[in-house]
This record gives C-alpha cells, structure tokens and sequence, in this order.
C-alpha cells in the first residue's frame, strides 16, 4: 500500500536548527539515539558492505568504546584488521606517525575530535584532508566537540561526523550522524520498519529518501523537540563565548591543581577542552571521588570508558573532573580546597 502524504514530521524543527547549528544540510543529517548508534549505523551500512580481509581500519588510541567495539565487530566478520594510531605522553595525537599509519590499505579512518578523557582537540580538518588525499573514508566521533566549542562540519571535511544530545544540554536517547549525500545514497538500510519506506508490498519495498531511510520506527518525538531546545540554548549562548569561558575554567583549575602535592594530570595537549583526569599519589581514584562527593563535590572515577588508554598510561583508573560553562571560579576554588582536605585523610 503507498502510504498517504505526510505533514512535515515532529523532528522537522530538531533537524533544521541541528543543521544550521553544525553548518550541514538538513536532509544529510540522520537523527538516532546518539554517538553509539551513529557509529554502529556507519559500521553495518557503509564499512560491513565494503571491507574484506586485507583491509585495515584506522583508529587512535585515544577513543571512546563506542568508537573501537563497532570496529572489532566488522573486522570479525570482514576479515579486516584494526590499526591503532599512537598518542604521546602529553596526551596530543603523533600526527607524523598517524599519516605515516594511513597506509594504501587503510580504507577508514575512526577518529575522537575531542578526547573525553584528555580532553586533547584534534586538529580534525587537517587530519581529515590528509585522509581525503589517499581515499580514506573518515569519521569523526564529535560527542565533546560540539557542546564545547563552535563546530564546522563542512569546514572539516570528513565523510561522517556522529554527536550525541545529552552531552549538549539534550536529553538522553537523542543524536545524530551527519553523512555526505553520496554516502547515504549509497549505504542500504541498517534498521527497517515504518517510516524508512515509500512504499512497501510482499514483491518489494521502496525506501524513502535519506535522511528517512535510516529513521524506521517512530521517532524519538519528545527527544528531539528537547535537542532543538538545547541548540537554542546553546546558540544563544554563542560557541565562542561558551569556548572563551570554559578555556578560563580550565586554565584557573589546571593551574590550582598543579600545586597539590603528588597530583598528575593526565593530558596536557595545547588545544584542550575544560576536562581534567588526574591521579593523587598514595590515594585510590575511587576512594578520592566518594570523599569528595561527601564534601559535596562531583568527579568521576574509572576508565571513563576508554580501557585502552588507561591501559597505555598504565593506570586502573583516573578521577577525571569536567567543566562547563555553567560552572565558576569559586566552583573551582572549593573543589581544589576539597581535594586537598580529603587527600590528608587518605595519605
Ligand atoms: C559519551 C561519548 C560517546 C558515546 O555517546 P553515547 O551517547 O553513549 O552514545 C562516544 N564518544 C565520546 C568521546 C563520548 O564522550
């Protein structure tokens, strides 16, 4: 049966203000739950199609789970292998051996713009345009960019770009993937059901156009009308004065925190977002974070879902306290007096 004309969808507002926001084309835009959808949505339409053995995927060492478990799981059944890009101790990208890794085999490039647990910025466009020149399909995990600072999609370059809602003021279950025209045209179908479909009998099943043809089911109504509201909120703010704050937050909180006695902070790349992973010597991550949550202070303690980062520092786990630019001076001044209370009551 050919369903009937439709009234613009619920997710109409959503997707045109995320796309202005993100400097993309509303019908490039594909909206999900989020970061972890996006990538997988990237890994069983256009890489699982395409890859074989021989192939290698290209990633850092410096991802999120999201941005490495996907992967693992089109190499199993490609035969393709997975390549891990180094960091230095300073916690930047090496970019000489990164375009040195990308390799005539290399047919996808993985890639954080900003690190959740560093905090390092990668200098996506240039790495993005290395990648371009020897046909090597990027994509880009954008989950602490874009809350944190003003981001260009099309500036970048890069062929998909995924980013998720609640880190942006959204709420939870809501993201998106930005893919090139070409790319959606390309992929088929990752999920299938109502909504995806032109028209749909036992002989066949036309899809709907993309963006559509990856948003089966019911959309996330409520969700979305929340995002929308959140790049408003966020627009209004304005980026760089978001950017401006929080780069302010981070120097005051990295500068207080170096004089506490036996404190290291993981990550120290020049281009950095307002997040802090450190260590206490002589005190255990978590123990330091449950102190600290009875004088009234957040943190968070572990791997911060990036195992194979921590496992490089050689470290179980970190404390890792992130800003944003809802948070003051004094926010972080009690934080430093905190810290250096509870640590006397450990060491
Ligand atoms: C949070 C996060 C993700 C995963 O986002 P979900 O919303 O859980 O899908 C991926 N990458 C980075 C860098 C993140 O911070």
């Amino acid at each position: 049966m050919r369903s009937a004309p439709r009234p613009p969808t619920p997710t109409k507002g959503a997707r045109g203000k995320l796309a202005r926001f993100l400097n993309v084309r509303g019908d490039e835009l594909v909206l999900c739950s989020g970061t972890t959808f996006a990538i997988n949505l990237v890994a069983y339409s256009w890489a699982l199609p395409r890859l074989k053995a021989g192939d290698t995927i290209l990633v850092s060492r410096m991802e999120h789970h999201a941005n490495i478990v996907p992967w693992q799981l089109v190499a199993e059944r490609t035969g393709a292998t997975i390549k891990v890009a180094g960091i230095r101790e300073d916690g930047t990208l090496d970019l000489d051996a990164l375009h040195a890794a990308m390799t005539g085999d290399v047919k996808l490039l993985a890639l954080t713009h900003t690190s959740n647990v560093l905090g390092t910025v990668n200098p996506a466009r240039e790495i993005c345009r290395e990648a371009r020149k020897r046909g090597i399909v990027t994509v880009i995990d954008g989950s602490q960019a874009v809350p944190h600072r003003k981001v260009d999609i099309a500036a970048i370059g890069c062929d998909f770009y995924a980013l998720t809602g609640h880190k942006m003021c959204g709420p939870t279950g809501t993201g998106a993937l930005w893919a090139r025209r070409e790319h959606l045209q390309a992929m088929p179908p990752f999920i299938g059901g109502g909504e995806m479909i032109k028209e749909v009998s036992f002989d066949g099943t036309v899809f709907n156009d993309p963006p559509h043809k990856f948003e089966a089911g019911t959309p996330n109504i409520a969700g979305f009308v929340g995002l929308g509201a959140a790049v408003d909120y966020l627009d209004a703010l304005g980026m760089a004065n978001v950017e401006a704050r929080e780069a302010e937050l981070l120097a005051h909180a990295t500068e207080e925190l170096d004089k506490v006695e036996g404190l290291r902070i993981f990550g120290r790349a020049p281009e950095k977002a307002a997040v802090v992973s450190f260590l206490v010597e002589g005190a255990h991550a978590h123990d330091l974070a449950t102190l600290l949550d009875l004088e009234g202070v957040a943190v968070r303690s572990g791997q911060h879902c990036a195992h194979p980062l921590l496992q490089w520092y050689g470290v179980a786990a970190t404390l890792r306290a992130s800003f944003a630019f809802y948070n003051t001076h004094d926010e972080v001044d009690r934080f430093v007096a905190a810290l250096q209370k509870v640590r006397k009551l450990l060491g």
